[in-house]
């Protein structure tokens, strides 16, 4: 990457980011990510309609990405499939109980949720709710339940289809735009229009053209149409941030009432808090954060527990949860920059930053700071959200091979520096693999990532338990998820 460098005063405020605060005598800037990894746009998929040909056909292509989608199901259909999808941390949402004709009442917009909370296990529990025939039954129903209630094109009513960065006028009006034959085939275009205007677009997809698609006959999607959006997605990884629906709406919610504030000199003491109580979640989604760091290694905490950092163009970046304890940046046993010159094209003073609007996400995405869960390229670009388990943002990062019983040594890869390990929350990690070709194949033989490569630490995978074998460049080595 080539950042042009501009020299500032390092009392200055960089970034258009969101929010930031500075305390006590050693005051420290620190800025919230306005999309997660500092990315430049949000993209939400969503599916209704409990469609078999969804777990089987439309979920394998997100997952080669690990990216992740929501799935909005009528309980009375049925689940079958999708708990499988929700282990991927894949989003599984309200679509009602009956799929009734008329607007949604009180009662289904309560029970369905209550039903599929039941039935499904997921991390953030059912927050999202679509309503069946685009028909938005009362907000405070809604809002009592759920952190998003999504309608369909907000074009159809005179509104605009694409959001800007705070996402929609009405919590319980979320636009989606209908694709397929009654609908749109270009997921493109509209991605794009929310990348140019840094907001935030999603799609509303019920079965897919020519496959088993149980009751959601409605406006076939071409797979080829998606496969296509989520191709050009990840090619733009470092400004596309891929979630599901309610998790960016999560997100959104988090960001615009957190507060955050870093002190200390040194030693840096970070404090993001937000006092959201609606009942409805904890909103305990992963912020991405980024706070002015002089050093060239660093150690981030948070309540004790290690998370994933990465240092860039003068930052330290890493993503933590709100009102999860204290994070503390220290410079001992942290973790250096990666070797490779381009990734830290700017290792100087203070006063010196990139002018990329998009620092450290870039690779640094992918690599090893965040997202571990949000996004993808580093493998998942579901975003803070991990897949289901516990601790996607704060997870511990191991940083070395070493860590955990499925570590292997960089020695198995003989002359190949890289190495490959699953780590404490389940995802299959990548180190010093610049460059090089990553594929991770299942126990079946299937590819379920391909990605490059970008040195450091790199979150590629997570899935169901099991055996993988991950190829990097002409070597590969067995893991094991559990
Ligand atoms: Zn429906």
């Amino acid at each position: 990457m080539d950042y042009k460098k501009i020299a500032i005063s390092p009392a200055v405020v960089i970034g258009a980011a969101g929010l930031f605060a500075a305390t006590a005598t050693f005051a420290q800037t620190a800025e919230i990510g306005t999309w997660a990894g500092f990315r430049k746009c949000a993209v939400s998929f969503t599916f209704d309609d409990n469609a078999p040909s969804q777990v089987s056909d439309a979920a394998p292509e997100f997952d080669k990405y690990g990216y992740r989608a929501t799935f909005n199901l009528v309980t009375n259909w049925g689940t079958n499939g999708f708990q499988g999808l929700a282990d991927k941390g894949h989003e599984i949402a309200s679509h009602s109980d009956s799929h009734p004709g008329g607007t949604m009442s009180a009662n289904e917009i309560a029970s369905s949720k209550q039903k599929l909370n039941q039935s499904i296990k997921q991390k953030y529990g059912v927050i999202t709710l679509a309503y069946p025939n685009c028909k938005t039954p009362g907000d405070g129903q809604v809002l009592q339940n759920y952190v998003v209630g999504r309608i369909c094109n907000a074009s159809w009513s005179g509104g605009s289809d694409v959001m800007g960065k705070d996402g929609p006028n009405n919590w319980a009006a979320v636009p989606a735009i209908m694709t397929g034959s009654e609908g749109t085939s270009d997921f493109k275009g509209n991605m794009q229009k929310a990348l140019q205007s840094g907001g935030w677009v999603a799609f509303l997809t019920h079965g897919l053209q020519g496959k088993n698609n149980g009751n959601a006959s409605y406006s076939p999607t071409n797979l080829n149409d998606i496969a296509g959006a989520l191709q050009w997605a990840n090619q733009n990884e470092k400004d596309v941030w891929v979630a599901p629906m309610g998790h960016v709406g999560m997100y959104i919610k988090e960001r615009k009432a957190a507060k955050i504030e870093a002190s200390g000199s040194g030693t840096i003491t970070v404090k993001l808090t937000h006092s959201i109580k609606d009942n409805v979640s904890d909103y305990d989604y992963p912020l991405s954060i980024r706070v002015k760091y002089d050093g060239s290694k660093a150690e981030v905490t948070q309540a004790g527990a290690k998370l994933e950092s990465k240092i860039d163009g003068g930052y330290v970046y890493f993503d933590a949860v709100p009102n999860a304890g204290d994070i503390v940046i220290s410079a001992e046993g942290g973790t250096g920059p990666t070797p490779s010159s381009s990734d830290n094209p700017v290792s100087s003073s203070s006063g010196t930053v990139s002018s990329s609007s998009n620092p450290g996400t870039g690779d640094s995405s992918s690599s090893s700071h965040h997202h571990g869960s949000h996004h993808g390229s580093s493998s998942s670009s579901a975003g803070p959200a991990a897949p289901s388990s516990s601790s996607q943002g704060i997870t511990s990062s191991p940083s070395s091979s070493s860590s955990g019983p499925d570590a292997i040594v960089a020695s198995a890869f003989d002359a190949n520096p890289a190495s490959a390990y699953v780590d404490a929350s389940g995802y299959i990690t990548v180190i010093n693999a610049q460059g090089q070709n990553i594929t991770v194949f299942n126990s079946l033989g299937h590819v379920v990532r391909t990605t490059k490569g970008i040195g450091c630490l790199q979150k590629v995978y997570s899935g169901a338990k099991g055996v993988y074998i991950v190829r990097i460049g002409n070597k590969a080595k067995t893991v094991s998820i559990k």
